[in-house]
């Protein structure tokens, strides 16, 4: 079965979040747990909590298809000891909001060198920030996003995933996220059956499958290969409906997340339905 959503709003309270996701027809979704472009948050309260907890069982949401997603702010690779610190203190925070909510995913954006220090020096910092984060919570998996590689952003190669599991402690607890519109735009081809099947066939060799925890569903405004990060709506981009038909006929993918980050959230809906219409069409 395929569990599709969107990252929906969580304003006024994190609790809000399920409500918003029925509403649009999910049966997954992701959030933030707090504002994503700030460093300090206010804990979460007693009440928020339960309030979440209610809400998630109510509206029948597992825990298995809810992909929280971490502060932009936060660079695990960080190469400078001010900014490596502050992001390590910040991650554990959003680790710990995760295992108060009893989520069990938290998706993350992998790291950037910055132009100091090499992309090796920086995937061990990205793991061993990871590991610290690990050590001191218990239930929640680190979930790492494919990139499209801007700047000096890493993870836009299946191998930069690679050395980060690689180089992580606790191989239960540390998974990966592929962007539709990331790997894309990092050059990665899944624009027709057979590219799409290279593809997911190149993932499986270099991180395997059963490291993947999630999907973000996003068509791309930029062209293939732009390392440029920029999301269309489904079917109105580069990539194109074929590559989703691909993905909703892929049975290795179900139980996962898919999660939307497309541009207009008031067809989130239609996009949804879209989606599994495109499951019953054969290829
Ligand atoms: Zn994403
Ligand atoms: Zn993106």
């Amino acid at each position: 079965m395929k569990y599709i959503g969107a990252h929906v709003s969580a304003a006024g309270g994190v609790f809000n979040a399920p409500a918003n996701a029925r509403a649009i027809g999910a049966n997954a979704f992701a959030l933030f747990t707090k504002n994503q472009r700030q460093w300090r948050a206010h804990p979460l309260s007693d009440a928020d909590i339960e309030s979440f907890r209610k809400e998630t069982g109510r509206l029948g949401f597992s825990s298995n298809h809810i992909l929280p997603h971490d502060s932009y702010l936060i660079n695990l690779g960080h190469p400078e000891t001010d900014g490596i610190k502050k992001s390590r203190e910040s991650f554990l925070d959003e680790m710990q909001r995760c295992e108060q909510l009893g989520l069990t995913l938290l998706n993350f954006h992998p790291g950037a060198h910055l132009g100091k220090i090499t992309e090796e020096d920086c995937l061990k910092r990205i793991a061993e920030s990871v590991n610290i984060a690990l050590a001191r919570t218990t239930g929640v998996t680190a979930v790492v996003e494919t990139t499209a590689g801007q700047g000096t952003n890493l993870g836009w190669r299946f191998e930069h995933l690679a050395s980060i599991i690689e180089q992580v402690d606790d191989k239960t607890r540390i998974g990966v996220c592929i962007d539709t519109c990331h790997i894309h735009a990092a050059g990665y081809d899944i624009r027709t059956p057979k590219a799409y099947a290279q593809t997911m066939t190149e993932f499986e060799a270099v991180v395997g499958m059963n490291y993947l925890k999630g999907l973000h569903l996003n068509d791309a405004k930029t062209e293939f290969g732009s390392r440029v990060d920029r999301h269309a709506p489904i079917g109105k981009g580069t990539i194109g409906l074929d590559a989703f038909r691909s993905i909703m006929n892929d049975d290795r993918l179900n139980g996962r997340p898919m999660i939307l980050e497309t541009p207009e959230p008031v067809n989130w809906d239609k996009e949804i339905s879209m989606l599994y219409a495109l499951a019953n069409v054969r290829i």
